[in-house]
């Protein structure tokens, strides 16, 4: 059975009745990293893996939720103070309360979900989640009077406001506006967004997941985000946004040599969203994975935000002849992502799969993804 198979056979069980079907995706960021909180850009897309649920209306002020993957059934009321104890109902539970906090109508409510987005792997499924139900509940309770990117905010208030997680909004916003065969490059300072076509005939999209999550003592991300904003204010600038490397090797000498590496890294990565954004409106993907490398090697190198791990799978993308390959996410283990001709496919991902074991005692997880759809009714 399939996913939509399986949730509608286990509604009609449950509530012996049929309701409408709602999906939303997890997300990739083929290039742009550490730019959120610089006003740069990212450049995200949804992807082949969702979280789908069944939603019917119940006529009461009650919600009743099946999670398939968690097998668990949770009921909460809308009030403040009925937040669940379940993690996984709380994203549901935040979603209801940021909408109705924002004037939007929702009421009772029976569902059943499930998923195929790895947990914790990168991919955002907890954005999958949140944009799926806040999609469905602007659906079914709003005739669809909340704007999409308001959507977005829901599932981003959601994280900050009922799990504790302090996130940026990219993760919610691929979600929600992702779109087959297209990625979408988001300006984090306007808030403006472009798609741009993404259809790599003849290549493939793999993760390949290093499972191991560092330790980090003295909050490193606070440290980067710090010299960041040092360099900006040395050069009289709001962000790093409207830097130059000009600018930047103008004020070397008044900056620490690790601000100098940060920042240079961050105006780096401007110029390589750009530059693959180019390079895809010529269809030259080739181009694409050369930039690949060169944020892997910024992030290891200036940003120094990757790990032994990390590293190691880099080198060996490269020995196989990837295109492209780099670190996807805040770095210090977890995914890199893979931009891999056909012919090298196979050969590569064994070889990954056997050296890293060799090497690390366990084996990575490979996840193929392909830029789908975002939030939608199925
Ligand atoms: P990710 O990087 O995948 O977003 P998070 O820790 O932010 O990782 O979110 C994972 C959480 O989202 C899970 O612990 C669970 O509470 C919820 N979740 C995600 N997918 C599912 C699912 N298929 N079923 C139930 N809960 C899910
Ligand atoms: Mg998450």
């Amino acid at each position: 059975m399939n996913l939509q198979e399986t949730i509608t056979k286990r509604f009609k069980e449950v509530f012996g009745t049929d309701g409408t079907l709602y999906a939303s995706a997890g997300r990739i960021n083929l290039i742009g990293e550490h730019t959120d909180y610089n006003g740069g850009f990212v450049f995200p897309g949804a992807i082949d893996k969702v979280i789908m649920a069944e939603i019917k209306p119940n006529g009461t002020d009650k919600c009743h939720v099946v999670s398939i993957d968690q097998n668990q059934e949770v009921e909460f009321g809308l009030n403040e103070a009925d937040a669940p104890k379940e993690m996984w109902a709380r994203y549901i539970f935040g979603v209801c309360r940021e909408t109705i906090k924002r004037g939007g109508k929702v009421e009772g409510f029976d569902a059943v979900f499930a998923g195929n987005v790895p947990l914790g792997a990168g991919l955002s499924s907890s954005a999958a989640l949140e944009s799926c139900f806040a999609f469905a509940l602007n659906d079914l309770f709003n005739d669809n009077s909340i704007d999409k990117f308001e959507l977005a905010r829901i599932g981003q208030s959601t994280e900050h406001n009922y799990c504790g997680v302090n996130c940026g909004i990219m993760d919610q916003f691929a979600s929600v506006f992702g779109k087959k065969d297209h990625l979408m490059r988001l300006d984090c300072r306007s808030m403006e967004y472009e798609y741009f076509p993404f259809d790599p005939k003849g290549y493939k999209l793999v993760l390949v997941d290093s499972v191991v999550k560092h330790e980090l003592v003295d909050s490193p991300y606070n440290k980067r985000r710090e010299s960041c904003e040092r360099v900006a204010k040395r050069l009289g600038m709001e962000t790093l946004r409207d830097a130059t490397m000009e600018d930047l090797n103008a004020i070397k000498g008044d900056i620490t040599a690790e601000d100098y590496l940060r920042a240079k890294f961050v105006i780096g990565e401007k110029d390589r969203v750009l530059a693959v954004c180019d390079a895809l409106e010529k269809g030259d993907y080739e181009t694409v994975g050369k930039k690949m490398y060169e944020t892997h090697e910024g992030l290891s190198k200036d940003y120094e935000v990757s790990c032994e791990e990390l590293d190691f799978l880099n080198d060996l993308a490269r020995r196989e002849g990837v295109t492209g390959s780099r670190i996807m996410g805040g770095g210090f283990g977890g995914c890199t992502i893979n931009l891999v001709a056909d012919d090298r496919y196979d050969h590569f991902i064994k070889t990954a799969v056997k050296e890293f074991n060799d090497r690390y005692g366990h084996e990575p997880r490979i996840y193929d993804v392909v830029i789908s759809d975002g939030a939608r009714r199925v």
